[in-house]
């Protein structure tokens, strides 16, 4: 037996290292870290857009016995705490609410995750012929590197509102018997251009088109038989004619399933999980939430890819205009004032995905300030390019405070940093939020190869991420 030194004891004292959440698991928690992965694999092949998302989010809601905004106006029902509410807005964007024992113009704490993701979409005229095979022209959505897309299994997913209003959902290529789509490659052979080209340059955007068809349809006579044939399948199939394309919402995203990667099944590949790693361990965690102190939020957003724009973006005033609905559903309570404190008095866990140190590529990150897959929850103090610019920077108080509650409930968690300095960068919704005054953090999941078709998570961060979130809603 060797004694500790002092300056081993010193040493101990003093320096910080990150723990490897395999490392402190114990049986039951093993366990329950491979059970929430097998729910989370399922959550990501339901939900591969941002309206399959906001379906499944609220029907999981109502399973709980979460009622509607509309519902409760209706029934003119003043709201009490333990109350579960829900608020879609326009099938694509969800904000869950527990109503806490305070009063919510104390604020709220707040989990605002999105749930669009990557991935290319169908433009409003698409179908065409050429050389006698049928495909569709699209226009990528969010940061994606072209190069991925091409030669792998493709599904078409999406909405289309007919001439006459129908509105008919499509998913094609997620079932074994159905056929699924491609982008082609250059064989390499003929590839001596493309392959000088820069990456960035080498598969265009108006080259992502896809492979749709190649049966004539039967008449001599005509011209474009493959495309008719193509309208001809869809027409039997959704009633539908060319001109629907042009109210339509059609998604290109990988077709499959998620799977477990690893020999030791130790991490999840699939499509879709930034932010939907996030999306599932805050779904998961408010539903867990039965009577918070404070008024506890899961939002899920639309739109965080490009911009959060729109009226289903964090820009939109969705959320403000909820708080205020419920605050005039508080005993008549309601005013600007109440509505600016709510939203004042609030604090957020900004929960969004970011890069985990990959050995892959050491040149881009900071090892000492990245986070790593598999060592937990992950805080992200600021985000930004270029000297922080565009971020939200979170107050050192806030952070104190999370970083206390983490540790004061045995949540294991990690510091990173969006790649190296004047590396590039990024943002999320966390300064949309704090524009209203709250506390805000970006506070998520880190993943490798992120804004690839798959991308990998670690079970154990999915699990630490759902645990972290739980926290904090009962905080
Ligand atoms: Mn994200
Ligand atoms: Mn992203």
């Amino acid at each position: 037996m060797s004694e500790k030194t002092e300056g081993k004891n010193l040493q101990e004292l003093l320096t910080h290292k990150w723990r490897n959440s395999w490392e402190h698991f114990n049986e039951s928690e093993i366990k329950d870290v491979f059970e929430t992965s097998e729910e989370y694999k399922i959550f990501l092949d339901k939900c591969k857009t941002e309206r399959e998302s906001a379906d499944e989010i609220i029907k999981r809601a109502r399973e709980e016995g979460y009622i509607s905004v509309e519902e409760l106006i209706e029934a003119q029902k003043q709201i009490e705490p333990g109350m579960k509410i829900y608020a879609a807005n326009k099938n694509k964007a969800v904000a869950l609410f527990v109503i806490g024992k305070e009063k919510i113009e104390k604020g709220m704490n707040i989990v605002g995750s999105h749930i669009d993701a990557p991935r290319i979409d169908l433009k409003q005229f698409p179908l065409y012929e050429d050389s006698e095979l049928a495909l569709l022209k699209t226009h990528y959505y969010g940061g994606i590197k072209k190069y991925q897309w091409v030669a792998l299994p493709l599904a078409l997913h999406g909405v289309l509102i007919k001439k006459n209003g129908e509105k008919v959902e499509v998913v094609i290529g997620e079932d074994e018997n159905d056929p699924v789509f491609f982008i082609t490659d250059l064989l390499p052979h003929l590839a001596k251009d493309q392959m000088a080209k820069k990456m960035d340059e080498g598969i265009t955007g108006e080259g992502l088109n896809v492979l749709f068809g190649s049966i004539p349809y039967n008449d001599k006579d005509l011209s474009d038989k493959v495309k008719l044939n193509v309208l001809n399948i869809l027409h039997e199939k959704y009633g539908m004619v060319e001109e629907d394309f042009t109210s339509a919402e059609l998604e290109i995203v990988p077709a499959g399933k998620a799977k477990d990667v690893g020999i030791d099944r130790s991490m999840v590949g699939g499509y879709g999980q930034d932010d939907r790693a996030c999306a599932f361990t805050a779904l998961k965690a408010i539903l867990s939430v039965e009577s918070p102190n404070r008024t506890a939020v899961g939002l899920f957003v639309d739109k965080e890819e490009i911009g959060s724009v729109g009226n289903t973006g964090m820009e939109s005033m969705f959320f403000e205009n909820t708080v205020s609905e419920l605050i005039a559903l508080s005993n008549g309570s309601y005013s600007e004032l109440t509505v600016k404190r709510a939203l004042a008095n609030s604090k957020v866990l900004s929960a969004d995905t970011l890069a985990g140190f990959d050995p892959n590529y050491p040149e881009v990150l900071d090892k000492k300030n990245s986070p790593f897959i598999g060592k937990g929850i992950t805080l992200v103090k600021y985000t930004g390019s270029r000297g922080k610019g565009g971020c939200n920077d979170a107050n050192s108080e806030y952070l104190g405070e999370v970083r206390k509650l983490f540790n004061d409930n045995n949540i294991i968690w990690q510091m990173g940093e969006l790649g190296k300095v004047d590396q590039g960068g990024g943002g999320t919704i966390a300064f949309i939020l704090a524009r209203y005054g709250m506390e805000v953090v970006d506070c998520g999941v880190p993943l490798l190869s992120v804004h690839a078709p798959y991308e990998i998570a670690s079970k154990a961060d999915i699990y630490m991420t759902y645990k972290g979130y739980k926290v904090f809603f009962e905080a």
